[in-house]
């Protein structure tokens, strides 16, 4: 890994070598080039610097704490755990993060309205949340299927002002969303720009994204040191799209001795169709635009995927996701459903935090983790959001278990 890691990856074309690119329909080109333009321009900007730590701070919240799970930690047995609070940030989870990124840079430029689509929904509401906080419109594509099951999420939307557009073809879910986004985007890129929700998608979104997220990183990096001597023996993230995890190992990433660990859902198994555990599963391929792994059904096709975290079933990965366990600075850890919704059910007794579905991962594979590593050792763990959305359906399916006390 060289110094200057984050300043030079990705290369000038958005590739993080074979992986990423730009591999959109000739009438994007243009916009694309817009945004890699405008970022480019604003990322070094002070203005643009000083705006972004302002609404973080006293808007969003930051930094959220970094704490150690000392219960957690008692029942595991071994290294320490430490978990990053991103379920305190406003709106429960990262993703608010970039999207404040975003549309600060859709201002920058002029427009007067953001587009996205959205899959479970919570893309849809951290943008929502920051198109009203700048007063710009938003626009979030969604397809039918999903809007009826993630009802709540689209009520959230609806309340922050933002107009949510069924998706009516096809599957009606993700996919048919990104489709009916990109045309509805192409139709007014002069007073809109597209905001992706994860470090997945067209150059510059995996950069972008990843630069917007680093803040996980550079905080904890900051935070642990006030617990630790050093740094912790290992980073533990749940990957989807992947920019909670891309977030993280920014702050770590030149530090060669941090392990860099990413969680995949195995949901119900390992046959294709029953998990989403791309990076350990997949082959290389394009689909929205760019290289990476994804999973293909027998046609070439994004195969169907499956979690119970509804936030990381996806069936690609952002391209330095590919690039980073290519090279072997990243490990690929899995984790199935029960796994994650026994780590739920752990975390919210032991130590008073329920977890999302999606951070469950993440906690469930690190309490793994700490039994190998062994006592002496740290491992710092990203729970990337909080787990209200999840409750209903959690006591329904999976029964509390008996209290411990
Ligand atoms: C969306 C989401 C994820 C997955 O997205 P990444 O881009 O992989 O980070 C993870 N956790 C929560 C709470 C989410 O909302």
């Amino acid at each position: 890994m060289h110094d200057n890691y984050l300043a030079t990856m990705p290369d000038e074309n958005g590739f993080f070598g074979k992986f990423g690119g730009a591999y959109v329909p000739p009438v994007l080109e243009a916009p694309f080039a817009e945004i890699t333009k405008a970022y480019k321009e604003i990322k070094n900007s002070q203005a643009f610097l000083d705006e972004l730590k302002y609404v973080r701070k006293h808007y969003q919240g930051r930094p959220t704490p970094v704490f150690f799970a000392k219960n957690l930690t008692a029942h595991c047995g071994g290294a320490k755990i430490y978990l990053k609070r991103e379920d305190l940030n406003h709106t429960g989870a990262h993703k608010l993060n970039h999207c404040m990124g975003e549309v600060i840079l859709a201002k920058h430029l002029g427009k007067k309205k953001v587009i996205a689509e959205t899959g479970a929904g919570q893309h849809g509401v951290a943008l929502a949340t920051a198109a009203a906080y700048f007063g710009l419109e938003c626009e979030i594509h969604m397809g039918e299927v999903d809007i009826a099951k993630e009802h709540p999420n689209v009520v959230r939307m609806k309340i922050l002002g933002a107009k949510v557009i069924p998706a009516t073809h096809g599957l009606k879910t993700l996919k048919e969303a990104v489709d009916s986004a990109f045309e509805s985007y192409v139709s007014q890129a002069d007073e809109a720009i597209y905001c992706i929700g994860s470090v997945v998608g067209p150059h510059p979104f995996p950069m972008m994204v990843r630069d917007f997220q680093a803040v996980l990183g550079y905080e904890s990096k900051e935070q642990f040191a006030e617990h630790e001597k050093g740094l912790p023996d290992a980073v533990v993230a749940c990957v989807g799209g992947g920019s909670n995890a891309m977030g993280m190992f920014a702050g770590f990433i030149e530090d060669e001795d941090v392990e860099l660990h990413g969680v995949e859902p195995l949901g119900r198994g390992e046959n294709l169709g029953e998990h989403a555990a791309t990076l350990t599963y997949g082959e290389e391929g394009i689909m929205h635009g760019f290289n990476s792994i994804m999973l293909k059904d027998d046609k070439g096709e994004p195969a169907p995927v499956y979690s119970i975290g509804s936030g990381i079933d996806y069936p690609s990965v952002g391209p330095e996701h590919a690039y980073l366990k290519e090279i072997g600075r990243t490990q690929v850890g899995l984790c199935d459903d029960e796994e994650a919704v026994a780590a739920f059910y752990t975390l919210s007794q032991l130590e008073g935090i329920i977890p999302a579905l999606e951070s469950a991962h993440a906690v469930a594979y690190a309490m793994k983790l700490a039994k190998t590593l062994g006592e002496g050792k740290s491992i710092l763990v990203n729970l990337s959001g909080r787990g209200d959305k999840d409750i209903d359906f959690v006591v329904d399916n999976h029964p509390v278990p008996n209290a411990k006390f």
